[in-house]
């Protein structure tokens, strides 16, 4: 099978970073289990493993191949063994999630997704600062959240929560859906274009799944099993990146279907606090005691909970010690908290409305 790279998101970012390897193939994670993963290529699917170089020189958990990543391989097929990754090209967005267990171990759950759809029942899961602390986990990610409120059917009061949404997802598309009828995903799939790749999250039970499987009803790597050759032995992976019919892709792996069940502690969106930074006279200022810090200042004003910086801080020191500080993560959250507070100008009047509401 032939499978057309461009709708599964090879795009010319990554076209360009492969050229540094011309003797190596370009293919997309699409599952994983243990140490095998399997890769969409050009010309079909295929075995994966990481080069040991590789693996030894890992330094942390996010330096291996995730369901998503676009990785250089050293074949195309699998006659002669599993192929194996050279390289990890790099990411446009990764989400990630504490490994259990773990104070600083990040694992990374997916990489490569360009839109995030946050579920949220309309009915009993409707809870605002969950979609408040999920909005930002996208936000973190890299990809571009979409809200989408599910089961219209079971809500009587559809406008007054369009509303409420609105005052915490400000700039972020919301949907409206019902799947009891047949047109369930008619309006997430203008969002699912060919070359992009789609992720849901959200609680348990919100109907995830089931616009996934309706979304899926044509997914070209269905029913595919590959065979291990190496070992002699087939090896049947879970489908985690299905590739839609008309172009465009959607990531469904466990850790994707856990993201935002123990980050609880990652919770809250911290971009009143990455926009009051900008503010402070220090471009580097770290907020403890430098002098024209905008941040302290908004404590010491009330505007800002001190308990609030302090996970902060804590949250900036995971980030900083995994490496996820990259520069394009960070000019999403940039654009994001603009749009969110709709320019700079209105930044302070809305903090401050927000935090009186809070209290
Ligand atoms: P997930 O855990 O988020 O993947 O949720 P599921 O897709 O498994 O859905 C959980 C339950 O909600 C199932 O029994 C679905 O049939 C039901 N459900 C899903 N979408 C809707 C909807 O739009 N309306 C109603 N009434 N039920 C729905
Ligand atoms: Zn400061």
């Amino acid at each position: 099978m032939n499978i057309d790279m461009e709708k599964l998101g090879l795009s010319d970012s990554f076209k360009e970073q492969s050229l540094s390897y011309p003797d190596l193939f370009i293919g997309r994670v699409i599952s994983q289990f243990k140490g095998i993963y399997k890769a969409a290529l050009k010309d079909g699917e295929i075995l994966a493993e990481v080069l040991g170089k590789l693996r030894h020189e890992a330094s942390s958990p996010l330096s291996f191949p995730a369901v998503g990543d676009f990785v250089m391989l050293d074949r195309n097929s699998n006659k002669s063994g599993n192929a194996i990754i050279h390289k990890i090209l790099e990411r446009k967005s990764v989400f990630i999630r504490k490994a259990a267990g773990t104070a600083h171990e990040a694992q990374i759950v997916a990489a490569n997704i360009d839109t995030v759809f946050i579920c949220m029942s309309l009915n009993n899961d409707f809870n605002l600062r969950r979609l408040e602390r999920y909005i930002s986990i996208a936000w973190d990610s890299g990809a571009i959240p979409v809200v989408v409120l599910t089961k219209s059917d079971l809500c009587e009061n559809i406008a007054f929560r369009l509303k409420e949404v609105d005052s915490v997802a400000m700039g972020v598309d919301t949907l409206v859906t019902s799947s009891l009828g047949k047109d369930g995903i008619s309006a997430i799939l203008p969002y699912i274009k060919p070359g992009k790749t789609v992720a849901f999250i959200g609680s348990s039970g919100v109907g995830k799944s089931t616009l996934i499987n309706r979304l899926a009803e044509k997914d070209l790597f269905a029913t595919k099993e590959l065979r291990n050759d190496d070992k002699g032995r087939h090896t049947t992976t879970r489908r985690e990146l299905i590739l839609l019919e008309n172009g465009g892709a959607v990531i469904d792996t466990p850790g994707m279907r856990e993201i935002g069940i123990e980050s609880a502690d990652l919770s809250k969106s911290f971009s009143d606090i990455d926009a009051l930074s900008k503010e402070c006279r220090f471009r580097d200022c770290k907020h403890e005691r430098e002098p024209g810090c905008a941040v302290l200042k908004a404590v010491e004003d009330g505007v800002l909970d001190e308990q609030r910086l302090a996970s902060y801080k804590k949250l900036q020191k995971e980030a900083s010690y995994e490496g996820l500080n990259s520069k394009q993560i960070e000019s999403k959250k940039l654009n994001a908290m603009f749009s969110e507070f709709g320019g700079m100008k209105n930044f302070k009047k809305n903090l401050k409305e927000k935090y009186k509401l809070e209290r």
